[in-house]
Order: structure tokens, then C-alpha cells, then sequence
């Protein structure tokens, strides 16, 4: 019998903004598996939202991080270091585009827009895993990032993240390259699409959505529970000679041809 038991390790958990988020269903599951998370929210619009998702968790440090400024990032490592001495999880859940690049033509994308959705959305997860392998280098670790189809496929409205998305499950293989040796793991999950507040902003989003419960091969969408649990599978041992992979969480959408 295995069980999934992360009692003893620590986490962090880039990307809750409110209870619809993809990393809160993470956040949630690994909480109940036993893990001691820290959660990083991104400013002070959410912080309120997210303090009081975790409010009854016990020592959870809320740390405030814009990622799109790398002394951020490494100062929220040294605040993690010093209340938990080491790390075994990281989950980088953060996207961003304007919203006037995410409809109409990608012709249009303008060069800071281009800019701005590829650093937030892609160039963090360098930072991320540059400071904080560091924590995971006694005991080896997992990272864990969120993408999307458009990496390889065209959607619509999807636009400049499909690009950031490319560029995203790129830096996962290079970065499991680079991290192989010390027992860090680098993985993605490519997930179907789910009502959070980044893809309600994606223009054809709702046809998006009908479209993969018509054709995908179990004819439904996928919640966010599904994505939670193939993100505790990716973070715990069991998943211990996995790195480098996209694992898709799409009912099997990716497969169809036509
Ligand atoms: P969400 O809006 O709940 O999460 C996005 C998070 O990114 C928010 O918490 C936001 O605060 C954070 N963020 C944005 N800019 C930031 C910055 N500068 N610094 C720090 N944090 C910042 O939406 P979500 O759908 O849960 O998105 C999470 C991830 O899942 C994204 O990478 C998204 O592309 C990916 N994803 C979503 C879907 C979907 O359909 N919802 C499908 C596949 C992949």
C-alpha cells in the first residue's frame, strides 16, 4: 500500500489569488497530505483573500511577492529559509498579460505587452528556481509549474501566452537538465481550462471551455480538484524519477486530431 504522506517536508506556493485559483486547490491538498506551506500572493489586492483562506492553518508565513522583480523573489527565499531551514516543494502558479493582448490579432501584440506577459508568466519561474534550490539542496525536491496547450497549439485569444506558455515548458526541461544531479525535479502540468480570474479575461474563453467538453475524449472539462491531485503525485516521492515532463490534466483533449 502507498499512501501520499508529506508530513515531513516544506513547500511554497506561488500564484493564490483568491479561491478559484489553481494553486489554492494545490495549497489545499498538499496542506492536507501534512506539508508546512509558505504562500507567496503577489500584493496587497489580495492579500486580505488569501490571509483568510489560510487563516486556521497553523504557522504559515504569507510572504508578499510581485515576481516581476527578482530582490523579491530572493528576499521571500530568505524569509522562507529562516523559518523553515529547508524546502521540498515549489509551485509557481502565476501568469500575466494585459488584457488588450489576450483578443484581437497576436500581429498587435506591442513590445512591452510581448515584454510584460513573457516575464511575469515565464521568466519568473527562473528566479524562483535559482533562489530557491538552494533550501532544496540537502534533500533533493520538486518544482511544480502550470501551462497550457497554447504552447503548442493555436487558441484564439489565448495570444501572447501561448508564447509565454511556449517559453514556460521550455525553461522546464532546461531547468530539470540543470537541477537533475541535486535530485530537483522540474515538472508542468498543462491543464484544461478552469473558471479562476486570469482566464475569464481571455477573449473566446467560454468557447474554449464548451469545445474541450465537446471533443476531449471524456467529453467533460476537468476541475480543479483533478489538477490538485496530479500536483500532489508531482510533488510527492512518488513521482521520484519524473522530471522535465508535461502532464497534461485536459480529459485527454490533447490527443483528439479532429
Ligand atoms: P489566477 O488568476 O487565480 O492565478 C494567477 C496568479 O498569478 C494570481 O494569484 C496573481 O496574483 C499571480 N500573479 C500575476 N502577476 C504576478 C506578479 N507580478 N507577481 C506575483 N504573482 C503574480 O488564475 P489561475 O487560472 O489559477 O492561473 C494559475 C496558472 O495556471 C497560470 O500560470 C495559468 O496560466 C495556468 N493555467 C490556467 C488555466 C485556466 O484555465 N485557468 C489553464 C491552464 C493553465
Amino acid at each position: 500500500m502507498y499512501s501520499i504522506d508529506l508530513s515531513d517536508k516544506h513547500g511554497i506556493v506561488f500564484g493564490i489569488a483568491n479561491h478559484r485559483s489553481i494553486a489554492w486547490a494545490i495549497a489545499q491538498i498538499l496542506h492536507e497530505a501534512g506539508a508546512k506551506l509558505a504562500i507567496a500572493y503577489q500584493n496587497e489586492r489580495v492579500k486580505n483573500s488569501v490571509a483568510k483562506l489560510v487563516e486556521d492553518w497553523e504557522d504559515t508565513p504569507l510572504i508578499e511577492c510581485d515576481v516581476g522583480d527578482d530582490f523579491n523573489v530572493a528576499t521571500t527565499f530568505d524569509t522562507v529559509g529562516d523559518r523553515f531551514g529547508s524546502l521540498d516543494i515549489m509551485v509557481h502558479s502565476i501568469a500575466f498579460a494585459n488584457r488588450d493582448d489576450l483578443g484581437g490579432p497576436f500581429l498587435d501584440t506591442d513590445r512591452e505587452g510581448f515584454r510584460l506577459a513573457l516575464d511575469i508568466s515565464a521568466y519568473s519561474l527562473l528566479p524562483i528556481a535559482r533562489y530557491g534550490a538552494p533550501l532544496m539542496e540537502r534533500n533533493g525536491g520538486s518544482i511544480l509549474t502550470l501551462t497550457f496547450q497554447a504552447a503548442n497549439r493555436v487558441f484564439p485569444g489565448y495570444n501572447v501566452m501561448g508564447t509565454a506558455k511556449a517559453a514556460l515548458e521550455n525553461e522546464v526541461k532546461q531547468l530539470a537538465s540543470d537541477l537533475g544531479q541535486q535530485n530537483i525535479r522540474v515538472n508542468a502540468i498543462s491543464a484544461g481550462p478552469l473558471d479562476t480570474l486570469s482566464s475569464r479575461v481571455i477573449s473566446h474563453y467560454r468557447d474554449m471551455k464548451r469545445i474541450h467538453a465537446e471533443r476531449s475524449p471524456m467529453r467533460r472539462n476537468i476541475t480543479a480538484d483533478e489538477v490538485a491531485k496530479a500536483a500532489l503525485f508531482l510533488c510527492s516521492d512518488l513521482s521520484g524519477g519524473i522530471t522535465g515532463e508535461i502532464l497534461h490534466v485536459d480529459t485527454g483533449y490533447n490527443i483528439m486530431g479532429i
